[in-house]
């Protein structure tokens, strides 16, 4: 059932205030918001989720290290202070650049939402460079069902293996494959191997977990590509060390419910049995930026990300600013600094405009560099100049990452379960529900619609997609 939309009162029959309108709720959108803290506008924050997600830990929800509330907050409680910000749940499905304003779609309720400036920071979702039909068998990692799906799959997967009494359906159920050894790829791998090889250690009777292999598959020629060749090798060694395949220059060719096909740089063909696929290997940007594109003639490139102008606004909109994964400047990677940063830019820019103050010099990125965690205590750090690796890259990585969880409470359960899990060998996390395993799936079957905010966008985008994986800061 669809009502016709509600128009939400403009600022000026309401408080007076210049309205500025926030999509997304993560890194771009949050940090944007609470940079307009005491500014004199009223800000809406419209997200498709209640919740602000920490995407970087996600891998640790899937393997049942942290709860999904210690990573996702809702963002209406992480405002709920800013008195002059209002949080609205619903996907954007339109923006009106003429008239201004933005419409936002739950369960049929559409809603119009006046602004005089707006912040699109709607970011990206999974790519299967045009392969949309792999997500049915590897599951990406962009959101807190596709972790909780993943979970119930990797612990599931354990379960089946106890059953089953034909030896190569026990190899095909404790074979896990994750694709793409970019920072997510290489922290998941070393999470279910660590999981296979210390937590599950003694909690079966009939197969041995520490059997289990894990393959970290990439048809580039190295891990980590964007830390350099030196950090790559060692993180390699690292994860080999630790149990992980590594296998580089395979390039994936079909996924289907048993097992992934993949082509090696020689050009054979082979098949790797495999019942939990993980696909961690490009993204896609939302397809507000296509939309964009469209109506304000901004370039749009393979992966979705729309061109903005060095101050990160639209030519010939200067009230539209796009900030985040969505946003294509100077080849900017699609990390969290460059969301947080493009957020709390373009909220300055309003601020001064507001203000009647000079704009402010064109964006600059400051890169605060890059981490990635390989196993239990080790990790790799490049600063730039300084790059090094082991135990005080993972104590620095754990420092960072408990500062950059938001909220106090988040932070300090995070911490009891860091120390559960790496100190002991429990994972207190395990708990997995048919419906989080299925749901997806079932969902799918009922139509199009869902599918397409899955992968990131429609589906008559260009197909190819890119890996915006290449992260080059923590
Ligand atoms: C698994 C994983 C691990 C990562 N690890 C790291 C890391 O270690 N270090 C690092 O720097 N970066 C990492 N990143 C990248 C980092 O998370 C992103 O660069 C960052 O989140 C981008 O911020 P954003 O605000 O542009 O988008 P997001 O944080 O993705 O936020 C987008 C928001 O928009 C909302 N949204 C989307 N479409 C709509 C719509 N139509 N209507 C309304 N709302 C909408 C979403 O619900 C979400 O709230 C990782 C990403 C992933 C997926």
């Amino acid at each position: 059932m669809t009502t016709s939309p509600t128009r939400l009162p403009a600022a000026h029959e309401t408080t007076g205030r210049p309205r500025v309108v926030i999509i997304g709720s993560g890194f771009g959108g949050l940090f944007a918001a609470k940079a307009l803290a005491k500014a004199p506008v009223d800000v809406t924050v419209i997200g498709k989720t209640a919740h602000h997600l920490f995407q970087p830990l996600l891998y640790q929800v899937a393997t049942g290290i942290l709860s999904e509330g210690e990573i996702a907050p809702a963002t209406r409680e992480v405002l709920r202070k800013q008195q002059n910000a209002t949080t609205v749940l619903g996907e954007v499905t339109d923006i009106d650049v003429d008239a201004r304003t933005v419409t936002s779609q739950i369960l049929g309720r559409a809603t119009v939402h006046p602004y005089d400036e707006l912040i699109v920071a709607a970011g990206a979702g999974q790519s299967y460079f045009g392969n949309d039909h792999f997500a049915e068998f590897a599951p990406g990692m962009k959101s807190i069902d596709d972790a909780l799906e993943l979970r119930g799959r990797i612990f599931g997967a354990f379960e089946l293996a106890e059953l089953a009494t034909d030896p190569a359906e026990i190899d095909r159920l404790l074979t896990f494959v994750v694709v793409g050894a970019g920072p997510t790829g290489v922290e998941m791998a070393g999470q279910i191997s660590e999981l296979a090889r210390r937590t599950l250690r003694r909690d079966f009777r009939r197969i041995d977990p520490t059997t289990a292999r894990v393959i970290l598959l990439d048809a580039a020629p190295a891990v980590l590509p964007s830390f350099g060749e030196k950090l790559g090798e060692r993180a390699r060694r690292q994860l080999t060390a630790g149990g992980v395949e590594v296998q580089l220059g395979a390039m994936v060719t079909n996924v289907d419910a048993d097992g992934i096909e993949v082509k090696d740089a020689d050009g054979q063909v082979r098949r790797i049995d495999a019942a939990t696929k993980i696909w961690a290997a490009g993204v896609q940007a939302s397809s507000l930026g296509r939309l964009l594109g469209e109506k304000t003639g901004a370039e749009v490139d393979r992966a979705g990300r729309i061109s903005v102008q060095p101050d990160l606004t639209l030519p010939g909109h200067p009230e539209i600013h796009v900030v985040g994964d969505m946003m294509a400047l100077d080849r900017l990677p699609g990390v969290a600094q460059v969301a947080i940063q493009g957020g709390r830019y373009a909220a300055e820019a309003i601020k001064r405009r507001v203000a009647g103050k000079q704009p402010q010099a064109p964006f600059h990125y400051k890169d605060k560099g890059s981490m990635a965690t390989i196993s239990r205590f080790h990790a790799v750090v490049d600063l730039g100049t300084l790059k090094f690796e082991g135990f005080t890259a993972w104590v620095m990585w754990l420092a960072l990452h408990l500062l950059y969880i938001v909220g106090f409470r988040s932070r300090f359960t995070a911490a009891v379960n860091w120390l559960v899990s790496f100190l002991g060998r429990g994972r207190s996390q395990r708990v997995a529900t048919q419906q989080q395993v299925y749901g997806r799936l079932a969902l799918e079957a009922l139509g199009a619609g869902w599918e397409a905010t899955k992968t990131g966008g429609p589906k008559n985008v260009d197909p190819a997609g890119e890996d915006m994986t290449n992260r080059e800061s923590a």
